[in-house]
């Protein structure tokens, strides 16, 4: 298996919201011992994930697998209100590393639904940080998944309407989305600044420019990684062929006959040792990055794990 040419994307790999919520879980480790419980993936990443456990981390789905009193970590994806009132009633000592970026979502979802309006949320029916936000005004909010929906949707009061989007969408497929929802509903308002985040806006941007040059896409990541899975979408969109990939042994050597030049990218949610592992199996004679966006943001812990 081996390819000439491997154009690699920058950003690339690990946010600075990922890479928060997974100290919070090892430093949750150091400081209280094992196990320390975390309610749902902290992050989309399978390697993530397992590694934690040989830690000591225990992944639940529901609070009620949690012993009362135990220490429980809220995933970087963020709760519904009635999430943390269940961890209240059963005496959980919580951790939350949701993403901060995801926290200011909630807060516009609750200071729109304060004023009257009726929310559209644009973003995938199921994934965990809708069903947190959608959680903040359950009675007036309304998902919207696709341009299908945005023709269609009703409002009780076409004058007191808003919209936020999922952090991680595509950001050419929710524009085309709100282009729709402004133009039925005229008084739509929405955040002051991009809900879509840094990462996930220049992680596609960089794969843009990698996919235009390159013969074929890989990108590492989970298949529950909405990031990751966009980032695929995008590079087919652009006409490549593409494919997610867990790790380097994903990789079939058939997607590399007559292959010169491989871009490949990673989710924000995918470690970039990962990455390493992938550009030594395809074992090229070049390895080129294109940088779009230098990152330098970093997110503080909370104060149950800010002590060293
Ligand atoms: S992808 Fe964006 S919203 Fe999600 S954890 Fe990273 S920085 Fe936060």
């Amino acid at each position: 298996m081996r390819s000439p040419v491997v154009l690699l994307a920058a950003p690339r790999s690990f946010c600075a919201g990922v890479e928060r919520a997974i100290e919070i879980v090892e430093r949750a480790l150091a400081q209280r011992g094992r196990p320390v419980y975390v309610r749902k993936q902290i992050v989309h990443n399978a390697h993530v994930v397992a590694d934690l456990e040989t830690r000591g981390a225990v992944f639940v789905d529901e609070l009620a697998e949690v012993p009362p009193g135990a220490t429980v970590v809220f995933s970087a994806h963020g709760v519904s209100p009635a999430v943390r009132t269940e961890a209240a009633e059963r005496n959980l000592s919580v951790i939350d590393a949701t993403c901060p970026l995801v926290t200011k979502v909630h807060a516009e979802a609750r200071r729109f639904a304060a004023r009257g309006d009726t929310v559209l949320l644009v973003g995938h029916a199921g994934h965990e940080e809708v069903e947190g936000t959608l959680g903040e005004a359950p009675s007036q909010t309304i998902l919207v998944a696709d341009v299908a929906q945005a023709r269609t949707v009703t409002v009780p009061d076409p004058s007191r309407v808003s919209y936020l989007t999922q952090t991680t969408l595509a950001v050419d497929e929710t524009a085309e989305i709100l282009a729709v929802l402004r133009s039925r509903f005229p008084a739509l308002r929405g955040p002051a600044s991009d809900d879509i985040c840094y990462a996930t806006t220049n992680r596609q941007e960089s794969l843009s420019t990698v996919a235009a040059e390159a013969d074929l896409v890989l990108v590492v990541g989970s298949t529950n990684s909405s990031n990751s899975v966009r980032l695929v979408e995008l590079a087919r969109r652009a006409g490549k062929p593409a494919y997610l990939i867990d790790d380097a042994g994903d990789i079939r050597p058939e997607w590399l006959e007559g292959v010169r030049t491989v871009g490949v990218t990673a989710g924000a949610s995918a470690p970039p040792r990962l990455v390493d592992e992938v550009v030594a199996a395809l074992g090229p004679d070049t390895v080129l990055e294109r940088e779009t966006a230098t990152e330098s943001i970093r997110f503080t812990l909370p104060p149950a794990v800010r002590r060293p």
